[in-house]
């Protein structure tokens, strides 16, 4: 019987915690630094996933490119396994899980939610030894490559 309930209460997950990653606070680094504590809406980070895509956007999102998405945010050209761990949690704590690629909503969500803790690595002195280049040829630990 305890085992029925944990299954359906884990069904419930995505669709209870994703809207609201939109309204969470922002408690880590600030992700723009221009001073006018500029918020992290969905609109804006619609604009960041268009950097990747252009105009318009695929209907899903590959978690590797949720991950670029992400250092488009953050203006990273580097980044280390810690960045994609963050990446991780944040797409488990809204779609319950790591999938291959995420409804756009879904991926956008994950970029919110990442953004929202987001503390830089904790690592002294990380230059991290990751660019977009060789993420997307499958070197993050939950890649199958593409
Ligand atoms: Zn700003
Ligand atoms: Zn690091």
């Amino acid at each position: 019987m305890p085992m029925l309930t944990c299954t359906q209460t884990r069904s419930l997950i995505p669709t209870r915690i994703m809207p609201k990653v939109w309204a969470e606070p922002e408690t880590g680094s600030r992700w723009c630094d221009c001073g006018k504590h500029c918020q992290l809406t969905k609109p804006v980070v619609r604009e960041f996933a268009r950097d990747l895509y252009g105009l318009h956007l695929p209907e899903r999102i590959a978690h590797e490119d949720v991950i670029l998405i992400c250092m488009n945010v953050w203006h990273y050209a580097r980044i280390c396994p810690f960045f994609t761990m963050s990446v991780a949690d944040a797409a488990v704590y809204v779609n319950g899980s790591i999938e291959d690629d995420y409804p756009v909503n879904v991926a956008l969500a994950i970029v919110k939610a990442f953004s929202n803790k987001w503390n830089g690595c904790p690592v002294e002195n990380c230059r991290g030894d990751w660019t977009a280049d060789n993420i997307t040829n499958g070197d993050t630990a939950d890649s199958e490559g593409r």
